[in-house]
C-alpha cells in the first residue's frame, strides 16, 4: 500500500462531553508522524451509527489510512461495528475464534458470560479481525482500493499494543521508502522564551529543519523535525543538536521527555551530594518532584514542610525574632530553613523555600508571588528572590521549578571548580 496521508477518528460521546482527553488521537498522530505518515484531519464524533457513518465515508474519500478509536465494546452506545457494515457494505457475521477467545477469558476469571459481551464476536463481513490480548472487543482493518480502514478499542491500554503489533507493520510494509519523520526536543531553564529565541534566532530562520520554540512553567522547550531515512535523521538531529547546546550551553538540561529533577538527580548522584529541603510556599513540592525520580533516596535524604511560622520554629528552630523582624517570606528566614534542614538531615546541601503563593496574603511591600529560596552548604548559603506574577497552582510550580534550577546551576558551578 502506497501510504501518503492518515485521518484519525475518535468515537465516543464522553470525548464531546468534557472530562476525558483524546490521548489515542494524540498517541497515534505521534506513531504515524515517526513513521512518515501525515495526519490531514482528526476528527471526534459521538457514538451514533449514522454520524459515524458520514464521518468514516468522509474520511475515506481524503486519506489512504483511516485510524478510528472507540465505541467498539459491548454495550448499547457501541455502535462503531455498525457503522463498520454501513461503510463496507456487509453485514454483521459471527467471528467463532473471537467468540471463543471472549469464552476463554471469562472462563479463566471463572465468571459467567454477560450475554451483551458476545455481541463483540459480531464482525462486519470482509474485515481482519486483529485479536485483542487484553481485552474482549478485537481491532478490525479493512483494505480496499488501497485504502485501509482500522478500528481499535477505546481504552488506551488496549488500543495502544493493538496499534504497533498489528497495524504497524501492516503500515510500514507499505511505505515502501525509509522515509522517517523524527523529532527531538531540547529543554532550557533559566532563560526566558525571548531569550532563547534571540540566542538561536538565526537557526529559526533556516527552512532546515523547522524548529519551534514552546514556553513552559519555568523552562522553554526548543522542538526540532526532521525527515529523511534512519541515517540521516539520526546525524541531522545530531548536528542540529550540537548547533543549539553550542549556543544556550548550561541552560539545557535534558533532551526529549527528561525533565528538571531528573537532571539534577542525575548530578547529585554524579558528585555523590546528599540534599534535604524545607519548604513554606511550595507545600512539600519540591521533595514531590525530586522523589518522583526512580532511585532518589540515593541523594534525597528528607522534606521538611514548615508552613505556619510555629512550624519554622518546632521543626526548624527558626526563632520568633528573626521571623518577626524580616517576616516570614525572607531571605533571612529561607537561608535560615536552608541552613537548619541541612544541619538536621546532616546532608551536604540543604534548600529553603519561602513565598507567598496567593491569591491573599500580598501587601504593597510584599506582594504575591514574591518567593525566596536559598541553598547551603559546608561552605555557607546563598540565596534568590522571585516575583511570579501568576495564580496560585503557578506560583508554586515555579518556585519549585526554580529551586530545582537553583541547586543544578550550583551543582555544574561545583563540577567546574578546584575542590
Ligand atoms: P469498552 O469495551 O471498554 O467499552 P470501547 O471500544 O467501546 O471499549 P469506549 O466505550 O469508546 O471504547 O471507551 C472506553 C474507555 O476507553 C473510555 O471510558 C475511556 O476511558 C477510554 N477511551 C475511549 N476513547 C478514548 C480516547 N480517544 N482517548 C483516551 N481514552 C479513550
Ligand atoms: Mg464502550
Amino acid at each position: 500500500m502506497n501510504v501518503k496521508n492518515a485521518e484519525i477518528v475518535s468515537i465516543g460521546t464522553e470525548l464531546l462531553q468534557g472530562g476525558l482527553v483524546d490521548s489515542n488521537s494524540l498517541f497515534l498522530t505521534e506513531t504515524l508522524h515517526g513513521i512518515g505518515i501525515e495526519v490531514s484531519y482528526r476528527t471526534t464524533v459521538g457514538d451514533d451509527r449514522q454520524r459515524i457513518h458520514q464521518v468514516l465515508r468522509q474520511a475515506l474519500d481524503r486519506a489512504a489510512v483511516v485510524v478510528v478509536t472507540g465505541g467498539l465494546g459491548p454495550t448499547k452506545d457501541d455502535c462503531t461495528r455498525d457503522a463498520l457494515g454501513d461503510v463496507s457494505g456487509g453485514p454483521l457475521i459471527l467471528h467463532d475464534e473471537t467468540l471463543k477467545a471472549i469464552e476463554e477469558r471469562f472462563a479463566r476469571r471463572e465468571v459467567p458470560i454477560p450475554e451483551v459481551v458476545k455481541r463483540q464476536a459480531w464482525v462486519p463481513d470482509g474485515f481482519v479481525v486483529l485479536p485483542n490480548r487484553h481485552g474482549t472487543a478485537p481491532g478490525l482493518l479493512w483494505e480496499e482500493g488501497g485504502r485501509l480502514l482500522v478500528a481499535l478499542p477505546g481504552p488506551p491500554r488496549e488500543m495502544r499494543p493493538l496499534f504497533t503489533e498489528q497495524v504497524l507493520p501492516v503500515l510500514l510494509r507499505g511505505a515502501g521508502s525509509a522515509r522517517r519523520i523524527r523529532t527531538r526536543t531540547i529543554r532550557v531553564c533559566g532563560l526566558r522564551e525571548a531569550q532563547v529565541e534571540e540566542r538561536i534566532t538565526d537557526l529559526l530562520g533556516t527552512e532546515h529543519p523547522p524548529v519551534s520554540l514552546l514556553a513552559r512553567p519555568g523552562e522553554v522547550h526548543i522542538r526540532m523535525t526532521v525527515c529523511g531515512t534512519e541515517e540521516e535523521v539520526e546525524s541531522q538531529l545530531a548536528l542540529w543538536e550540537t548547533r543549539v547546546r553550542d549556543r544556550l550551553g548550561e541552560a539545557v538540561f535534558g533532551v526529549d521527555e527528561e525533565r528538571l529533577e531528573e537532571a539534577v538527580g542525575r548530578l547529585l548522584r554524579l558528585q555523590g551530594q546528599t540534599v534535604a529541603v524545607a519548604e513554606s510556599c511550595t507545600g512539600g513540592l519540591v521533595a514531590h518532584r525530586i522523589t518522583n525520580v526512580p532511585g532518589s533516596s540515593d541523594y534525597f535524604e528528607r522534606g521538611i514542610v514548615s508552613y505556619s511560622n510555629r512550624a519554622k520554629l518546632d521543626l526548624l528552630q527558626v526563632p520568633f525574632s528573626l521571623i518577626e523582624q524580616h517576616g516570614a517570606v525572607s531571605s533571612e528566614v529561607a537561608v535560615a530553613m536552608a541552613a537548619a534542614v541541612r544541619r538536621l538531615a546532616g546532608t551536604d546541601l540543604g534548600i529553603g523555600v519561602t513565598g507567598i503563593a496567593g491569591p491573599g496574603g500580598g501587601s504593597e511591600a510584599k506582594p504575591v508571588g514574591l518567593t525566596y529560596i536559598a541553598l547551603a552548604d559546608v561552605r555557607g548559603e546563598e540565596w534568590c528572590e522571585h516575583r511570579f506574577p501568576f495564580d496560585r497552582d503557578q506560583n508554586k510550580l515555579w518556585s519549585s521549578q526554580m529551586a530545582l534550577e537553583m541547586l543544578r546551576r550550583f551543582l555544574l558551578k561545583a563540577r567546574t571548580e578546584p575542590s
